[in-house]
């Protein structure tokens, strides 16, 4: 330890990396964070993962962090004072406005600030742009869930809480989520819940760390979510093992569902799943039979052509088993990022405006005109994965993106590079020089979780405080005060004190946060949205005696595979994910030494019998290519993945995965299909 005791303050904050929202105590010398120590937080109860121990602050004090703000003159970034800065946006996006229409303008908002941030951002677009082309990158990872969720049930979020599904409960059946890695202290206490007699059935194509916990692993091919729910429904149906009160009473669609999954009897599924149609049986009766058995799922249900769907099977599972609504069950999406919950609540969605108030819907439009005094643009946004192609066409001018680097995130680089270089003006607001900020016209210093006040909202609902711990760096100011100012230089007058009295806004237009406020938040347990006014106290478990929507609706959906699969050309299925050490981009954990020592370069995992097949050996260099271009990375190879299937991280810049992968989306959310790609492998013999 390199401080002593007495020189040190300690600030509670909410950990600024995964969905979990850990409560983290940052500890202060001066105007610099010198560590991290685990508060005891609702979700982590004393717990922090590796990231939220060492790579939650060093990037805050990193040397180069963004300070001033940046303006492109002849291809190089000159200093500018913010007035300068301000005074280019301003004008520029109004010129785009008035050339081509508020539609031409889109934003990206930052699902890693603060909910009072996004609030405003979103503000700033549907005001001041005009228009509600604005999402944030719940797009390329859980829109699936806001959208299957509240199609089936009403509500677009976690039904329980994180202690809920992990304390005294019979089974968990995870689909598609590595929580060890993504989600590392959510993974604990779901080894706790084994240790404590839980029977865990785990369905992923890898042999994730919790198939070693696990009583049963479906190793299920990539992208064959749906036909697995379907299977699992057959037999919980034909073994009487339905809810058939909770049916008739909370439910509607049953009799469609009922006729659609007869065709998927275990055998049928067994071969799409490649896996044998007794374990299906004998899941189904895990889960049917189990009294308390909440569903776990993430990106490997959500990142497919069909991921929407693949939402709604786990809607279809739980409510046909009456698993829903109660204690130690539900639907329970991990949502990513530290606020991506938050993001989404908060409107930065084409669809939505904050508390998914539809934008379709035109009372819900003439209240906010009404609360913000201007008129509003009526017509349903791009998406984020729109905006993009809609930029190479030439209908998008202008894009200000806050906290996002698409270049790295999103799929297929070379055509998200297209789109960049095709606008007339780029605005990004950033801690760092980005690969995507290098390609600004302004670059707008931003600030980190713990330079500001306000609040995230973690995966379970849970609204938490951040607080501040160190002055911002330079001259950045508070993102909300710098989206506020442009928009009033825009002819749109905003300004906010703090983010209390942003809050304070939501809380007058969302009915969900009703009763949330400054004051209320300092409990140590936050508040749980819904949560309508002074005396609710929120709420852990949703869709209790009803479902938000009514009753629940059950959708037959019949399998259909991923939009492009193995070939003679691309022999094999390739998926992507997270890694323990590494959060996304690494713009925040890559600045961490001691991670980096572990882990500071991109690997492929392909199995033993692909790797001899190839001549391939553990840590040799190979290169990887798709129908979209190749990269080079290093082999992994062992029976993590099972044979003809490989998988990469996202991380890193050398081999950047998303050079090669699929540009191809679901219909309803939109979402691109990273868990399902075709590629060739060969070793590079240097
Ligand atoms: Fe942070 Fe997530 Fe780790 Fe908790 S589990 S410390 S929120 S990265």
């Amino acid at each position: 330890k390199n401080y002593r005791d007495w020189e040190t303050k300690k600030i509670q904050t909410t950990c600024p990396h995964c969905g979990t929202g850990c409560q983290v105590n940052l500890v202060v010398k001066g105007n610099k964070i010198v560590g991290a120590e685990p508060a005891n937080g609702p979700a982590n109860k004393n717990l922090l993962c590796v990231k939220g121990k060492f790579a939650s602050y060093k990037f805050v004090g990193s040397d180069d962090r963004l300070t001033t703000p940046l303006i492109k003159r002849d291809g190089q970034f000159v200093e500018a004072t913010w007035d300068e800065a301000l005074t280019l946006v301003a004008d520029k996006f109004t010129a785009l406005k008035q050339a081509h229409g508020g539609d031409s303008l889109a934003g990206f908002s930052c699902s890693r600030s603060i909910n009072e941030d996004n609030f405003v951002f979103e503000k700033m677009v549907r005001t001041a742009f005009e228009t509600n082309n604005v999402d944030n990158c719940a797009r390329v990872c859980h829109s699936a869930t806001v959208h299957g969720l509240a199609q089936t049930l009403g509500s677009g979020a976690m039904t329980n809480t994180i202690e809920d599904i992990t304390t005294d409960v019979d089974a968990i059946l995870l689909v598609g989520s590595n929580p060890t890695e993504a989600h590392p202290v959510i993974g604990s206490q779901i080894r706790q819940a084994v240790q404590h007699g839980a029977q865990l059935v785990v369905a992923d194509p890898r042999k994730i760390d919790l198939v070693h916990n696990a009583k049963l692993h479906l190793q299920v091919k990539g992208g064959t979510n749906v036909a697995l729910a379907n299977g699992l429904m057959n037999v919980i149906i034909n073994e009487g093992l339905a809810d058939e009160a909770f049916i008739a009473q909370r439910t509607e669609g049953y009799e469609a569902l009922k006729a659609m999954v007869a065709d998927y009897t275990p055998e049928v599924v067994a071969e799409i799943c490649e896996i044998e149609p007794e374990a299906i049986v004998q899941a189904a009766r895990i889960y049917a039979n189990a009294k308390k058995a909440p569903i776990i799922y993430c990106l490997g249900v959500t990142e497919h052509s069909t991921g929407t769907e693949g939402v709604m099977s786990m809607s279809n599972l739980a409510m046909l088993v009456g698993k829903i609504g109660k204690p130690g069950c539900g639907v329970n999406p991990l949502r990513g990022q530290n606020n991506v919950q938050g993001a989404c609540d908060m409107g930065c969605s084409p669809f939505d405006f904050p508390g998914y108030q539809k934008v379709a819907n035109q009372d819900v439009v003439h209240k906010f005109e009404k609360a913000w005094g201007t008129t509003l643009n009526p017509k349903i946004g791009l998406t984020s994965t729109q905006v993009l192609p809609a930029a190479i066409r030439g209908d998008i001018k202008g894009l200000y993106i806050f906290g996002e680097d698409p270049i790295v995130t999103d799929p297929d680089t070379s055509h998200v590079r297209k789109a960049l270089e095709n606008l007339d003006f780029l605005v990004v607001q950033e801690l760092f020089m980005t690969e995507t900020a290098a390609y600004a016209d302004v670059i707008l210093p931003g600030i980190s979780f713990a330079e500001k006040d306000g609040t995230f909202t973690n995966t379970e609902r849970r609204v938490q405080r951040v607080r501040k711990a160190v002055e911002p760096r330079g001259l950045a100011r508070e993102d909300f005060a710098v989206f506020a100012e442009v928009a009033t230089r825009m002819g749109q007058p905003m300004a906010y004190d703090s983010a209390s009295d942003i809050m304070d806004e939501i809380a007058q237009l969302l009915p969900t946060f009703g009763g949330i406020n400054f004051k209320r938040l300092e409990n140590p347990n936050g508040l749980q949205w819904p949560c309508r006014d002074q005396d609710d106290p929120g709420t852990p478990i949703m869709h209790v005696g009803e479902f938000s929507r009514g009753k629940g609706l059950f959708m037959a959906i019949p399998y259909k595979p991923a939009k492009e699969l193995p070939d003679d050309a691309y022999p094999y299925m390739m998926s992507t994910g997270r890694m323990l050490y590494h959060y996304n981009t690494r713009a925040m954990t890559g600045r961490t030494e001691g991670i980096n020592q572990i882990s500071d370069h991109s690997y492929i995992e392909i199995n033993y019998e692909d790797a001899n097949h190839l001549g391939i050996k553990d840590g040799d260099k190979v290169k990887v290519s798709s129908r979209r271009g190749s990269i080079e990375t290093y082999a992994a190879v062992g029976d993590r993945v099972m044979a003809d299937s490989v998988f990469m991280t996202f991380h890193f810049p050398d081999g950047n995965v998303n050079e090669i992968t699929n540009a191809v989306f679901d219909d309803i959310a939109i979402i691109p299909e990273y868990k399902v790609c075709a590629v060739a492998i060969e070793p590079i013999n240097s």
